[in-house]
């Protein structure tokens, strides 16, 4: 957005939606410029360009295949022609990691979510609900989906929250009565 309101002729490619992984949160309370927090999806048309002209060319889904390193840098994009650019800024963020479940890819999307929206917190409806992993993301989830769900068991590795989460989440989760921190049995394999 910056390098295209100075002029530069700016292409943004991304694979799958706007807005990376804050995109599937319900909600960030900690982005500069927004004191009482932005929701994911509202994230992507927050930082707009003053003129119209001075934005980027956004293409959406572009899952960039390969780069060429060698000036102009040639970058090819899968199923389609190749783009070359003088400077390329690479942001390709992370990605989930999975549990070793047996049968895991069979119940994502049915049942295991990556994610804590709306839309999960509908599909879960009062049920009880178990969120893996201590960090702040996980957090937020709890306590979103503790407002709807009958209770949330938050499981993690360690013995407790305090160096994994950040104070505000662990007291709201204190504060919150249908969350329960449950110690997680350890498992080489699954991490998070
Ligand atoms: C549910 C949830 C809640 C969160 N809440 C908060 C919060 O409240 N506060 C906070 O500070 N942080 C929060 N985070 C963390 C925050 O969203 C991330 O730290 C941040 O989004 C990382 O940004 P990024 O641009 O580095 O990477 P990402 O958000 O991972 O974005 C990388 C993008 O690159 C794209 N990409 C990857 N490879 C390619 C390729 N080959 N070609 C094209 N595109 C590609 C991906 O599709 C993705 O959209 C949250 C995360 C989640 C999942």
């Amino acid at each position: 957005m910056l390098a295209a309101s100075e002029g530069l002729d700016t292409l943004v490619l991304e694979a799958s939606a706007p807005g990376g992984q804050a995109g599937s949160s319900s909600k960030i309370e900690n982005y500069l410029g927004f004191p009482t927090g932005i929701s994911g999806a509202a994230l992507p048309a927050a930082p707009r360009c003053r003129r119209e002209s001075s934005a980027p060319d956004i293409a959406i889904p572009r899952q960039v295949e390969r780069v060429d390193c060698h000036r102009p840098y040639t970058i090819h994009i899968e199923g389609h022609s190749a783009v070359r650019a003088r400077a390329i800024v690479i942001a390709s963020g992370a990605q989930y990691r999975k549990l070793a479940l047996p049968d895991l890819a069979r119940f994502e999307g049915v049942g295991i979510y990556y994610a804590a929206t709306n839309i999960e917190s509908t599909v879960c409806g009062g049920d009880e609900v178990i969120v893996v992993g201590g960090g702040n993301s996980a957090g937020q989830a709890a306590v979103f989906l503790a407002r709807t769900g009958r209770h949330v068991h938050v499981l993690v590795r360690r013995d407790g929250l305090a160096a994994t989460m950040s104070q505000y989440l662990i007291t709201r989760i204190e504060q919150t009565p249908n969350i329960t921190p449950s110690h997680a049995v350890r498992n080489r394999d699954a991490r998070g």
